[in-house]
């Protein structure tokens, strides 16, 4: 009798897991009537950010970019990109006309994590020494003519309020950057700053986003690129607007009626979304609450860490890896979206890379491969669920530009280029999103828009904006 009644517990228990488990599935689920809305929503708000300045929750930022790359730019430039996890540096030749990138180099570094929530102050220092020590590795044929300045185009993957092409106050903070006395203060001016500091004679001619980088990296390979989507750490897109479209824009119109928007698309938000449990309580204890809600069912930084909330739950209420939590359980953020990944994409008949992840990661051993088979679920439930929500961000973008459709049977190209360690390895999510897009637009529609992954455009991006507006340029 106890055995039996034993048994008649544990299946209780498992049953309590499964409710669970069918609760998230519906609770994310994403039937195409919803993505619809929600891209009918992104475009809604787009008009709105477009409008008035705080007109919604989409910035629609202008970005003083007026002019893509041509192929023209020309000469030795830096570029600076700090966004993510790691910054980068980087050198890149330009030839003109003919030549295109000639030469380029670079050296990545990681961000020690007490430099994102300390001051200013130490962040930019940090920045400036790495760039100082990398502008000392000039070699041969690779500096600029004499009596010139160095000039850098500066990826800053935050949102910030352009004054010009060179200058912008920032925001606010996102994907775990927290750095206060920052806040409101134009990031050009800190940045030139602590260069100052430890002698380092370099201009910044360009701010932009890694977006907006993305997007000028884009068109110098493809004139067919009217808009980039970042999916990494966090998540964004930038988009070519005519300039008389933004009633909110107080300036002249520039020559080419084009400007570019930084949508800033993470801060969406639709009561369309299907936010859980685990969004809330997540949202809540992060580092902006209220923020980045789109951000925060999309992106790198936390896609892992609302599968670990799923696991907890199941712990907890239905006892899923026995009596106790596993206390690692408990720490949030320690389930990473590349291991979500790694378990996703486990095609071993036992799950042996689910079995390995949950005993290296989170100290859970003996696991039954059914118990493995739910936890696989899981991932894919909110892999699944991200991935089709930024299909439909990319589908309202789309309906903005009058590209959702073909029209009278046109066949122009619309070109997305997209960047970020989320899509370019995460191959369940990225087949997931062109797959929903196709779903979203019809098979004649989607012939005509390409994915085109453009590696680590932004930097290249940040360049060539540096060689387009260079202090040395004469006037045409
Ligand atoms: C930032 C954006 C950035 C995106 C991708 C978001 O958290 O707000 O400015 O483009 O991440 O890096
Ligand atoms: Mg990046």
């Amino acid at each position: 009798a106890l055995v039996v009644r034993h048994r008649m517990q544990s299946s209780g228990k498992w049953a309590r897991a499964m409710a669970i488990l069918k609760d998230l599935e519906d609770k994310c689920g994403t039937p195409i009537g919803k993505l619809r809305q929600i891209a009918d929503a992104m475009t809604v708000e787009m008009h709105a950010g477009l409008a008035s300045e705080g007109g919604s929750k989409l910035k629609m930022l202008i970005s003083f970019v007026d002019n893509l790359p041509t192929g023209d730019e020309k000469g030795l430039f830096y570029a600076l990109d700090l966004g993510g996890s790691n910054f980068r540096v980087l050198r890149v030749l330009l030839g003109g006309k003919e030549g295109h990138v000639v030469k380029q180099e670079f050296k990545e570094v990681s961000i020690p994590q007490h430099l994102m929530v300390g001051s200013s102050h130490e962040l930019f220092n940090f920045i400036a020494a790495a760039l100082a020590k990398f502008v000392a590795t000039e070699g041969e044929g690779l500096h600029v003519p004499p009596g010139r300045q160095r000039e850098l185009g500066f990826t800053f993957s935050f949102p910030v309020r352009q004054t010009s092409i060179s200058s912008g106050n920032l925001i606010k903070w996102t994907k775990g950057f927290s750095i206060e006395d920052a806040v409101g203060e134009d990031v050009v001016g800190e940045l030139t700053k602590a260069m100052e500091r430890i002698g380092l004679d370099m201009r910044v001619s360009a701010l932009v986003n890694d977006t907006i980088g993305t997007l000028a990296g884009g068109r110098y390979h493809n004139q067919d690129v009217v808009a980039a989507v970042i999916l990494g750490t966090g998540t964004n897109a930038a988009y070519v607007e005519r300039a008389h479209a933004i009633p909110k824009w107080q300036g002249l119109l520039p020559k080419s009626g084009e400007m570019v928007i930084n949508m800033e698309w993470g801060n969406f938000r639709s009561s369309h979304l299907p936010l859980t449990e685990y969004d809330h309580a997540l949202d809540e204890e992060s580092k902006n609450p209220e923020e980045q809600i789109f951000e925060k069912m999309i992106s790198g930084m936390y896609l892992g860490e609302v599968v670990r909330r799923v696991l907890y739950r199941m712990a907890e209420e239905a006892s899923f890896f026995g009596d106790a939590v596993p206390p690692k359980l408990k720490i949030p953020y320690i389930l990473r979206t590349p291991d979500m990944s790694a378990m996703h994409h486990d095609m071993s008949s036992d799950l042996k890379v689910v079995g390995n992840k949950l005993k290296d990661i989170l100290e859970i051993s003996n696991t039954s491969l059914k118990m493995r088979k739910v936890i696989v679920e899981i991932c894919d439930i909110v892999a699944t669920r991200g991935a089709r929500l930024s299909a439909a961000g990319i589908v309202g973008i789309l309906k903005k530009l009058g590209r959702d459709t073909v029209r009278d049977g046109e066949k122009q190209k619309t070109v997305i280029a997209l960047d970020g360690g989320l899509f370019e390895h995460y191959k369940k999510f990225s087949s997931c999103m062109e797959s929903t897009l196709k779903e979203l637009l019809g098979e004649e529609v989607a012939e005509n828009i390409v994915i085109e992954l453009s590696n680590d455009g932004s930097g290249i991006g940040a360049a060539l904006l540096a060689a387009s507006h260079s202090q040395y340029l004469e006037e045409p």
